[in-house]
């Protein structure tokens, strides 16, 4: 039976991460991906990497903190996938957040950011404001501009697993896993690949199976208890590219949520919704009250758009955010990764739970350190604070 030191089920940007981190830490890993690289949410982000101003509202400081942290990183070891784009914060009349509060939010953020590059914001002056886009500008009274930064979030993904491969893991695809037996020194997996059952030996197992989590959960040896969480679905257009100028953050007209509209490859592209999801996470699709809601908040925001209809959505997507179960609006629940593992101390089993792209690197270092005791002592051979990343 082949021997792994991590065993990885999952290549959406966690699986490939914690791939990435444990490989530059010399140990032998395999990932096991059902389908293909980022087929999960990981492909159906905003594609933003970002520290999150609107997690400021909700105290969330080390997670922005750690977030800017990790957008510094990646716009030095992946400036072709990772790039600084400005933000234009509209506020109106009836906007819900007022100007001094939109100011102080965005201090805090540039000091959370350590005032690096990327971090500076100003008011717009008003002989400016025919430059954005045609953005509507009745009872329009300040627009504010700040930098975060945009990727391709498929071609992170298949970038941090290259930079995995290239340190010496291997990747099993497509190869679903199904079933897990955890015993005293490890877990033996088996899973199917080109239709034929097959089985491997690790030390440790991570659950990186994103909204497939609980069901990753279910296969494994013996029972594990299955933490409450909820899946919330986003849903994201694509039109024709009138948006060309920057990436415009506004409140939905009908309930205050913040949406994103932004160029995204020569069109625009406008998201997210939040609407609970109960099915299996291969179906999740946009659902007409989603596409609605955000095409009327771009026609509010931008009139060009006035004359488009639903035939003019050149694409809609959904993906699928974990969140801890509860009653809250999920806009207010935690959005830091949260770990299960089977046994507190030398794990051979750790699940991961919600978290964002952007803190993908963090959030495999913060793995490594969990399982550390579980796993051989071995010679690292890279830093990921300084593995540059490719496009193909
Ligand atoms: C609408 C939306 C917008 C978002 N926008 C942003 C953003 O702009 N910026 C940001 O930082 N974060 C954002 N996020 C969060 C971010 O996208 C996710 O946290 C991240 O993509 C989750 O990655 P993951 O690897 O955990 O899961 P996934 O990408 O879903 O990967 C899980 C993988 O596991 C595989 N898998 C499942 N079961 C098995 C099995 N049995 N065997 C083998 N493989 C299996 C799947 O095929 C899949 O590839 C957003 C999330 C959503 C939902």
């Amino acid at each position: 039976m082949a021997e792994f030191d991590v065993i990885v089920v999952g290549a959406g940007i966690q699986g490939a991460g914690v791939a990435q981190a444990a490989a530059a830490a010399g140990h032998r890993v395999l990932v096991l991906e059902q389908q293909h690289p980022a087929y999960g949410t990981s492909s159906r982000s905003s594609k933003l990497i970002h520290g999150g101003l609107r997690y400021l509202e909700t105290g969330q400081f080390h997670l922005v903190r750690e977030s800017l942290h990790e957008r510094t990183l990646m716009l030095q070891n992946a400036p072709e996938l990772v790039t600084l784009k400005p933000f234009y914060i509209p506020l109106y009349r009836q906007t819900r957040r007022q100007p001094w509060q939109i100011r102080t939010g965005l201090s805090l953020y540039a000091m959370l950011g350590g005032f690096q590059k990327g971090c500076s914001f100003s008011s717009l002056s008003r002989s400016k404001w025919s430059q954005l886009d045609g953005l509507n500008t009745q009872d329009l009274h300040d627009v504010f501009r700040y930098y975060d930064a945009q990727t391709d979030d498929a071609l992170l993904t298949q970038a941090v697993l290259r930079s995995a491969i290239q340190l010496g893991a291997t990747v099993a695809m497509p190869a679903r896993l199904e079933h897990a037996n955890l015993h005293s020194t490890g877990v033996e997996v088996t899973y199917i690949q080109n239709g034929s059952s097959r089985t491997a030996h690790g030390r440790v197992l991570i659950n990186a199976t994103g909204p497939w989590v609980n069901h990753t959960l279910q296969c494994v040896a013996p029972t594990q208890p299955l933490p409450s969480i909820d899946l919330v679905q986003g849903t994201h257009l694509i039109l024709p590219g009138e948006i060309t100028h920057g990436i415009y953050y506004v409140e939905s007209p009908r309930d205050g949520r913040a949406i994103f509209v932004m160029p995204w490859q020569g069109q625009t592209m406008i998201g997210t919704t939040e609407t609970r999801y109960c099915g299996n996470p291969d179906d999740t699709r946009p659902l007409n009250t989603e596409i609605n809601y955000l095409l009327q908040t771009l026609k509010h925001y931008f009139p060009a758009y006035e004359k488009y209809t639903l035939n003019d959505i050149t694409r809609s997507f959904s993906g699928l955010r974990v969140l801890p179960a509860g009653s809250e609006h999920a806009f207010r629940r935690p959005r830091e990764t949260l770990f299960a593992v089977d046994q507190e101390h030398s794990p051979r089993l750790l699940s991961i739970f919600g978290g964002k792209l952007t803190g993908w690197r963090a959030t495999a270092e913060k793995v490594m350190q969990r399982i550390d005791p579980s796993l051989p002592t071995r010679r690292a051979v890279a830093d990921t604070r300084h593995l540059r990343l490719w496009p193909e």
